[in-house]
């Protein structure tokens, strides 16, 4: 299939667009490099700097037949301080996309949506019918981008995918995080361990769970690109999906820092701090409907392999 990945110069948008080549698409990464890396781009992909709201001439070029859409601002703190850039960004951003398909007769889509659009859960595992109550800025632009597709979907025949994304760790295809504000667990507990930062905080250890540090589900991000493989030809014209992606299993903070001690062979200092405002005790995924639908099943569920890939990744780019 011809595709256009926006956001492909990412963490997560880079890996699938490896994935997208293996399988023997044809991929042009669209990507305003604000926070990716242009030598993240995969070889084998065309690349066009440009941002969404540029996204209309890229589209009437390539012609692509599905998108899949990464692109957005995501860092939690940010989008509760600066929230007119996550509107602007993320939703702003994403209509400009739509209707630069549409101009284009483009009506596939696969959108990278998030866990963060549920917020504080009623029960864990977290369905997909599930109350959305986001807790902040991000999590609601990004409902608010699901909202927009079931709309393209039923007005304009789109055939869209939301795929909520819970905490995607790990790497493939040498491919791993390399965010400039790093606020992510395994990331950081790395940096500790490889000696470039002092020390971590483990934000609160007096939550409702058996040691007390909050349950997250991490799922590697190569089972997540198999998912985007997957969702890329599921719907039918006039259907919008919406899939969790997650283990199914949850790790707590402790778990995930003794993990890190374990690959590395190093020690990581930690120090406890306060609770992060607005973490929930537990944000557990079920799958079961992609499970069910698609077919998906993790095959990186291990704790230990997710760290690994990272660790090897970052060692190898020097930045652990
Ligand atoms: N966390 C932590 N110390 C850090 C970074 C994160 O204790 O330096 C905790 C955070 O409170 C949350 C979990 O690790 O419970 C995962 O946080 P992350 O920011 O990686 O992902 P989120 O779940 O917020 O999307």
């Amino acid at each position: 299939m011809r595709v256009l990945v926006a956001g492909g110069a990412g963490y997560i948008g880079s890996v699938v667009t490896a994935a997208l080549l293996e399988g023997g698409h044809e991929v042009t990464v669209l990507d305003d490099l604000s926070t990716g890396h242009a030598d993240a781009v995969p070889e084998g992909a065309r690349f066009v700097q440009a941002s969404l709201q540029e996204s209309a001439p890229v589209l009437a070029e390539v012609r692509p037949e599905a998108v899949l859409h990464f692109a957005a601002k995501s860092l939690v703190g940010e989008s509760q301080v600066r929230p007119e850039l996550y509107w602007e960004h993320n939703v702003g951003g994403s209509l400009a996309l739509l209707e630069a398909m549409r101009a284009a007769d483009c009506r596939r889509i696969v959108f990278s949506s998030t866990a963060a659009t549920y917020g504080e859960p009623d029960q864990v595992p977290i369905p997909e019918d599930a109350p959305t109550r986001p807790t902040n800025t991000y999590g609601a632009t990004k409902l608010a981008v699901d909202a927009m597709l079931t709309s393209y979907a039923t007005a304009y025949d789109f055939a869209a995918v939301s795929l909520r994304y819970f905490n995607v760790a790990g790497a493939a295809h040498g491919l791993g995080e390399r965010h400039t504000t790093e606020t992510h667990l395994i990331p950081i507990a790395l940096q500790v361990a490889a000696g470039r930062r002092e020390s971590m905080t483990i934000y609160g250890e007096d939550y409702p769970t058996p040691d007390g540090t909050c349950i997250r589900d991490y799922i590697h991000v190569s089972d997540l690109a198999d998912a985007h493989l997957l969702a890329l030809t599921a719907p039918e014209p006039g259907e919008h999906r919406v899939y969790n992606l997650g283990n199914g299993t949850g790790f707590s903070v402790q778990q995930v820092v003794d993990a890190v001690r374990e690959v590395t062979g190093h020690p990581v200092p930690v120090e406890v701090g306060a609770r992060r405002a607005g973490d929930p005790a537990q944000l557990v995924a079920s799958s079961d409907r992609i499970r069910a639908d698609l077919g998906w099943t993790p095959r990186h569920p291990d704790l230990t392999g997710i760290v690994r890939d990272a660790w090897e990744v970052a060692q190898a780019r020097n930045e652990a």
